[in-house]
């Protein structure tokens, strides 16, 4: 098949990480004979200092023109000033807006060689396969906001704010994947306190009806934090709020040992998705050869799978990640001093798993 994706490094460890899931596409295009098209552009505090805006328009019109998009991350010490009119994740929310990317996938799959990296218990987390679901593109982080005066007191605000056509689109997603899964799925709200909880798990508990294959449940988010360290292998699909999932996605972060594992697609009803490793542009290792690739070169593996639909060369990318790992190979975030492993740096890691492609 014949395909273009838009590449979008960004900033920090962002162009190295970028640069070996690029390898790998390149693999997959030769051994499988697809025609990838990879088109770099702008994005971030690279996109700022070139142009003056974090998301230019040509690089607008590269991502709808594309059929997905790999984005390495965005940010860095440079542009961190909250008080600055232009930033570098305005970027990245104007893409998620652009591309109408209303469902965040998170997935998290601890591999059995990788038990030891987590800072949970091993028995805990063996076995861990959960995908969370995270709203993105409503909720706190777009509702109304701002600040005033009351009784010589400075005050501030932000509105979470979702009309049941946000919710009822990213919970059927969130079943829609449950199905293909192991058909369980947990909605995460607060609704013993916030409005806006209650009518998201209303809109749930109506979605999960129509769905009775599956097993579901509700789930205060409070408890789900706790859950997650407590119980992780017992979730399957967990769906929930833009702000929940920010915060969630983080502390489940941590049960696969490290950000630079975790990988994550952005999608919506439209073509174009957008494919992201969870962690930042980790300034102070860039340039460094040190960062850890496969959180983005498994978001690789998620685009082939969901935008380009080629789930074969999909599982050929994830079996060469497990591959490398069961031979031993760490970068420093997942290297553990054991006299099998071997620590290699972001450009050896990239090669080694393209090598794995069809070997
Ligand atoms: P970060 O995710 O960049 O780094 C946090 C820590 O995680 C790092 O210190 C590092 O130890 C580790 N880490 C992250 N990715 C790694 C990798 N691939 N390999 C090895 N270790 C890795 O978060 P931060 O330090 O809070 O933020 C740094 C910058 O990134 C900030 O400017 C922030 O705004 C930006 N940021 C961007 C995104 C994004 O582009 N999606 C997300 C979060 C933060």
């Amino acid at each position: 098949m014949r395909a273009r994706i838009a590449v979008l490094p960004g900033d920090g460890i962002g162009p190295e990480i970028v640069a070996q899931a690029c390898k790998v596409l390149e693999r997959v295009g030769e051994v499988f004979g697809h025609d990838f098209e990879l088109v770099t552009g702008l994005v971030g505090g690279a996109a700022i200092d070139a142009t003056g805006s974090a998301l230019p328009e040509e690089t607008q019109a590269l991502c709808t023109g594309s059929d997905a998009v790999l984005l390495g991350a965005v940010g860095g010490p440079k542009w961190d000033d909250p008080r600055l009119p232009v930033r570098p994740e305005q970027g990245l929310l104007g893409l998620r807006k652009l591309l109408d990317v209303f469902a965040n996938l998170r997935p998290v799959r601890v591999s059995p060689y990788l038990l030891h990296a987590s800072p949970l218990r091993p028995e805990i987390v063996s076995g861990v396969d959960l995908v969370v679901v995270r709203e993105l593109t409503g909720g706190i982080y777009f509702g109304r906001r701002g600040r005033y005066n009351e009784n010589g007191q400075e005050h501030a605000f932000d509105t979470e704010d979702y009309s049941r056509r946000e919710i009822e689109r990213v919970v059927r997603f969130a079943c829609e994947l449950a199905k293909q899964r192991r058909k369980h799925v947990s909605s995460v709200d607060k609704a013993n306190v916030l409005e806006s909880s209650r009518l998201w798990r209303e809109v749930a508990t109506s979605v999960f009806s129509q769905y009775p294959e599956l097993e579901s449940e509700h789930v205060l988010v409070d408890a789900c934090a706790m859950f997650l360290i407590r119980r992780p292998s017992s979730f399957d699909v967990l769906v929930m709020s833009n702000m929940f999932g920010d915060i969630l996605t983080d502390e489940a972060s941590m049960i696969a040992g490290s950000m630079g594992m975790l990988p994550s697609a952005s999608l919506g009803e439209g073509r174009v998705g957008l494919y992201e490793p969870i962690h930042g542009s980790a300034p102070k290792y860039a340039g460094q050869d040190v960062a850890n690739p496969l959180a983005t070169i498994l978001s690789a593996a998620m685009l082939l799978r969901y935008s380009l639909r080629l789930v074969q060369e999909a599982e050929a990318v994830e079996s060469a990640v497990e591959a490398v790992l069961r031979e031993g190979y760490r970068t420093r975030d997942i290297y553990s001093g054991a006299p099998e492993e071997e620590r290699v740096g972001t450009e050896r890691m990239g090669t080694l798993v393209a090598e794995r492609i069809g070997a």
